[in-house]
């Protein structure tokens, strides 16, 4: 049985985003040395860790060094080949594994492992040709969604297809052409996620749903607890421990899920930590991040419990008017707000550029406060 990798030990982390820089703080909050790779010699986790390499995810010789030395290995990005995986986990234990991410990756792998698993999840068909995209709609019906099998996140890679006079063709091209996934539409109330983590000798431990409110596709608000009934976010909590047995996770997964009249619908999976779990560094027991770092590395999982009601607002790159910084003095007056910036240089419309956290005694008066922050800042 793997050994746990204790505080002092060296984690490797591939991929360099946002989510790579706080699992990157939390783990050396914790007194562990970090070593990031990644593509880019300016990501973001760079800045935080003790030593990064910038190099191709097919890099071998620069996958050698860069796991040269860690005592354990994640990831923090999806889109990662599961070969590169493989290639580290040869030399060191690597969490989640090469075949997890796998199916997270791809849209029809994942579904088949939902549907295998007896998982609730919207009715689908995989589909690789125009000719079998026409004959899915007729036993999906409409509306439906078509989606690429491959590198599809926050809507991207997506098309909506209402009633049986949409352009299929259209449609098909638009997603490329590749592999998809026909989807029936679900005419869902609310959008919450889970977050499980697990380790290698099956620990589990789970965070209650946060709500999620999307703006133009990509996460706005994310609300902690969700507003769903008792029954529900039992069965919320349920399912997402589910997948992570039956996926055999180790690590950290967020389980994004639909609620339509109260029952569950899976969405997606995503093996590393989430934009929905961020208020965790606030308003948790334990962060995600931390979380993530103690399920790789074997330790212990942390106490999960909120310690008050949340809300978490994405700091996207269209709050930059004419390349100017917003002003964070309205949020820094705020003295339950806490502002998170990622330091990625260049603001873009849609980047992730931070987040705040509100807590307050109530949901409600988190979220006035948050909406009236955006709102501020927007300005
Ligand atoms: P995804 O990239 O699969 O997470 O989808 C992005 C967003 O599109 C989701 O958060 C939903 O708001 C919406 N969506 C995706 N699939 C469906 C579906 N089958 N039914 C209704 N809405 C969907």
């Amino acid at each position: 049985m793997e050994r746990p990798l204790l505080p002092g030990g060296t984690i490797g982390i591939l991929g360099g985003g946002q989510l790579g820089r706080m699992s990157a703080i939390a783990a050396r909050r914790l007194g562990y040395k970090v070593r990031t790779f990644d593509p880019s010699a300016r990501a973001c986790a760079a800045a935080i860790a003790d030593e990064h390499v910038a190099a191709e995810w097919n890099d071998t010789a620069a996958l050698t060094r860069f796991a040269q030395g860690c005592g354990r290995i994640t990831l923090e990005f999806e889109n990662i080949p599961p070969a590169t995986v493989e290639f580290v986990a040869k030399s060191v234990p690597s969490h989640p594994s090469a075949n997890v991410l796998a199916i997270c990756q791809n849209r029809r792998r994942e579904k088949e492992f939902l549907r295998a698993a007896g998982i609730p999840c919207a009715n689908f068909a995989v589909v690789t040709s125009l000719a079998e995209l026409q004959a899915a709609v007729r036993t999906i019906g409409f509306p439906c969604v078509l989606k690429t099998a491959d590198f599809g996140y926050d809507g991207k890679g997506q098309v909506k297809l209402p009633t049986a006079e949409a352009d299929l063709a259209a449609a098909w091209d638009k997603i490329g052409g590749a592999a998809g996934v026909l989807e029936a539409w679900v005419p869902f109330q609310l959008e919450i996620s889970v977050l499980v983590a697990r380790t290698v000798d099956g620990r589990t431990a789970v965070y209650d749903a946060a709500e999620n409110i999307h703006r133009n596709h990509i996460l706005h608000l994310s609300l902690s607890p969700a507003r769903i009934s008792a029954a529900t976010a039992a069965e919320a909590r349920a399912l997402a421990l589910g997948i992570a047995e039956k996926i055999q996770l180790v690590g950290l997964l967020a389980v994004e899920m639909f609620v339509q009249d109260g029952r569950i619908v899976v969405n997606e999976l995503a093996p590393r930590p989430h934009n929905s779990g961020h208020q965790t560094f606030d308003a948790n027991e334990t962060s995600q991040f931390e979380q993530h770092v103690r399920a790789v590395c074997g330790l212990p999982l942390g106490g999960t419990k909120p310690l008050q009601p949340s809300v978490m607002l994405n700091l996207l790159g269209d709050l930059w008017k004419n390349g100017q910084e917003p002003d964070w003095t309205k949020v820094l007056a705020d003295p339950s707000a806490k502002l998170h910036l990622y330091d990625k240089g260049q603001a873009a419309p849609g980047r992730k550029m931070g987040h705040v956290t509100v807590t307050a005694p109530t949901l409600d008066e988190a979220l006035r406060r948050a909406e009236g922050l955006f709102a501020a800042l927007s300005a």
